[in-house]
């Protein structure tokens, strides 16, 4: 039985020096058998576990992580959290993600961070004011909430961003989503790991999965770097690595791997309070709790697994916010990384079954995928308990790429956030 974390918990530890707390969760020996696999051990494999445990029963389940919790782009993203996205099956996904995050501290007893700060994302010129208008219509339509801010209301939502004329990005509006903001991303994965641990699902790290046994089009197991599991079910939530995943089990996904970066400043006191982001000029940015300024960039352009990204767009991305925030400019940077992001060609996720039976993809959430993390667990995991789709996720189905039913988000996705 595992500890609750509370007032109580944390004055009673104090009192021992904080040595006595136990581990948040176990490291098992794996099992030869499971009734699900869990592949990769980022927020959304995490997620999927725990609802699985939770909402379904299903507890004989493996988390296989072929490195640590959290160490793919779970941990490397800026942690933006919105749901204001253009089409009614994206906004009902993430929405329903958001709704989740609202509870997901309280439900998991771990502190996530969640922060409901806003998000703005900034109009230059006109085309980028209609393209956020036409999503605030649609997003309202679909019950979530948006709203206009014309020049003086972004100056007042946001003081240190400059709005004189002349300035090479004129920021002429931009849309809001006060329900939006951060959360602390390791604590999500560490906070579904501990509750997916507490309901009895082994999670193992240091374990690359390296094939898959298929016999008569039906899954078996997974071949391992700590040897074969034999599994009834296999669900694949690679993120980067999913092309390379579904190539090991004999088939062709649309997703494009590329390498996306982010970087935050030296440490300073309070000076920005929301989210700004523009899609036109690539490049947002918020506040952390510790101060540094967590700063996102656009993907390179090419195919790559490298985790670290290219110079010229971290130039690009530094010079627009030197232009945006003036009061930035002689701030300096600490740290620079890159996560790799698997991409769809219509900017939406793929949440599916596949060709091989009992085999289930989740991926393609290109560079925003950390705000649907528990919309996307509690959707997969409906899919693989029921080897049937759950209704929020049933477009999100590979077929929707023969039969032409695209979500094209490139407007609400366009850049990394
Ligand atoms: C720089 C950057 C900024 C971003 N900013 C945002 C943002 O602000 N807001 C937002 O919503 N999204 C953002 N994203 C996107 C978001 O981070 C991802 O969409 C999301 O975290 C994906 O979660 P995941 O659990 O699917 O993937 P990951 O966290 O990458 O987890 C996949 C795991 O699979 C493991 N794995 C891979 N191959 C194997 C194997 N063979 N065997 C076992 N395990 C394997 C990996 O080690 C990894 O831990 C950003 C991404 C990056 C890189």
């Amino acid at each position: 039985m595992q500890a609750r974390y509370s007032f109580f918990s944390l004055a009673r530890n104090a009192l021992g020096y904080h040595e006595n707390w136990p581990e948040a969760w176990r490291s098992p020996e794996p099992k030869a058998s499971y009734d699900v696999v869990v592949v990769g051990g980022g927020g959304h494999g995490l997620a999927t576990a725990y609802y699985l445990a939770k909402e379904h029963g299903i507890t004989n389940v493996a988390v296989i992580e072929r490195g640590w919790l959290g160490g793919g782009n779970t941990g490397r993203n800026t942690t933006i959290v919105r749901s204001n996205y253009l089409w009614d099956e994206s906004a009902a996904l993430y929405e329903h993600a958001l709704k989740l995050w609202e509870g997901l501290s309280q439900d998991l007893n771990y502190n996530v961070m969640f922060s409901q700060r806003g998000v703005m994302n900034l109009a230059h010129n006109q085309h980028d004011l209609r393209e956020l208008q036409r999503r605030i219509h649609s997003n309202r339509l679909n019950g979530v909430d948006s709203e206009f801010l014309d020049a003086r209301g972004v100056k007042e939502f946001c003081p240190i961003i400059d709005l004189r004329q002349g300035g090479r990005y004129p920021v002429l509006g931009a849309s809001l989503q006060r329900r939006g903001g951060t959360a602390r991303h390791d604590a999500v994965a560490w906070g579904y790991a501990r509750g997916a641990d507490a309901r009895g699902v082994d999670i193992i790290q240091n374990c690359p999965v390296t094939g898959f046994r298929i016999s008569n089009g039906r899954i078996q197991g997974v071949e391992t770097g700590r040897g074969y599991i034999e599994a009834k079910k296999v669900a694949v939530v690679t993120a980067g690595h999913s092309s390379v995943m579904a190539g090991l089990a004999g088939f062709r996904l649309p997703v494009h791997s590329l390498p996306l970066q982010a970087l935050v400043s030296e440490p300073v006191k309070p000076v920005i309070d929301c989210v700004v982001m523009s899609n036109a000029v690539h490049a947002y940015v918020s506040q952390s709790d510790k101060g540094e300024l967590v700063i996102g960039a656009g993907v390179d352009k090419y195919v790559g697994y490298g985790q670290r990204g290219s110079l010229p767009v971290t130039e690009e991305t530094l010079a627009a916010i030197c232009e945006l925030f003036p009061i930035f400019r002689r701030m300096r940077m600490l740290r620079q990384w890159g996560g790799i992001v698997d991409t769809c060609p219509d900017a939406s996720p793929i949440i599916s079954k596949t060709p091989v039976q009992g085999l289930y993809f989740n991926c393609g959430w290109g560079t925003g995928g950390f705000k649907a993390t528990p919309g996307s667990g509690w959707v997969f995991a409906h899919t693989v308990a029921n080897d049937n789709p759950h209704p929020l996720a049933a477009p999100f189905a590979l077929d929707r790429f023969t039969s032409g039913y695209l979500i094209d988000e490139h407007g609400a996705a366009a850049v990394a956030h």
